[in-house]
């Protein structure tokens, strides 16, 4: 992609998404935000700015109500009590425990005073070079883990909840029954050694799943997150299938709250559509 490049593409297919989705709101609806790493300095969608971020996270403790995900869960509230104009109840997510949470997240998360979940990939901790990215690149040498010391510290906060991410983040589709298991019994030990206990949540790594996987997962974990797929209906709610919406490097701050409130729902399939026809 040269003379129309990845930014331009991403505005078209953001302004498309915006028109298709005219007059969406979030409001009374479960907003479940996924992020990754907060430097903005590997060129990837999923790291955002770091100036960005805090303007993220400044608008969404003034305009909506930003919970835990074990309050997100529970059906008491749901519905936009709240009179804020958003009156959307959003929970914060980050998957891969990179060291830009305790650096970056952490601070921003405390002075806005609003609760996020870190799902956190064992092998990774253990072992830096580990890199839970499916392409490596110039960018993986910046992709560093937090360490137990300060997954130790985070464990403390009364802000943050530490849930499961597997041990080795292969995807578990890819795995056999006794594997998955295996996964999971390890990212078990290491969380009990490592911080004196057993998470309740888990994200499946790069978001791949199947029946097969989810009957083995949803007997272990309270909740599962998935990767996309919008807003959830809390009437509906399936704790096993929590839907999440990926915060983009591209969203900068001006599209963020047409993230939240679900109007770049079709940005994705519209800017593969358009890498499609150029190609
Ligand atoms: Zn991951």
């Amino acid at each position: 992609m040269s003379s129309f490049g990845r930014a331009q593409l991403r505005s078209v297919a953001k302004c498309i998404s915006l028109v298709l989705s005219a007059g969406k709101r979030s409001a009374g609806r479960l907003v479940i935000l996924m992020y990754h790493r907060v430097t903005g300095d590997t060129g990837l969608e999923l790291d955002v700015r770091s100036s960005d971020f805090r303007r993220q996270i400044e608008w969404l403790a003034r305009h909506c109500e930003v919970v835990s995900l074990q309050e997100g869960l529970s059906p008491r509230g749901v519905g936009g009590e709240s009179d804020s104009p958003c009156a959307t109840r959003v929970v914060i997510t980050f998957d891969d425990a990179y060291e830009d949470f305790y650096s970056v997240v952490l601070p921003v998360l405390r002075d806005a005073n609003v609760p996020a979940t870190l799902y956190v990939p064992t092998a990774f901790i253990d072992d830096a070079s580990k890199v839970p990215v499916s392409k490596g690149g110039p960018h993986t040498k910046l992709l560093r883990p937090l360490t137990w010391e300060m997954l130790r510290e985070l464990s403390r906060s009364p802000l943050i909840t530490l849930a499961a991410h597997s041990h080795g983040h292969s995807e578990y589709p890819s795995l056999s029954d006794a594997e998955i298991l295996r996964d999971i019994a390890e990212s078990d030990r290491r969380f009990d050694s490592e911080l004196g206990f057993r998470p309740r949540h888990f994200a499946y790594p790069r978001g791949a799943w199947d029946e097969r996987c989810e009957r083995i997962v949803a007997g272990r974990y309270e909740s599962i997150a998935l990767v996309g797929g919008g807003s959830i209906d809390p009437l509906v709610l399936n704790p096993h299938r929590l839907t999440r919406i990926p915060v983009l490097f591209s969203d900068g701050f001006r599209w963020f709250k047409h993230r939240v409130e679900g109007r770049l729902i079709h940005e994705e399939s519209i800017a593969s559509m358009i890498r499609g026809r150029r190609r």
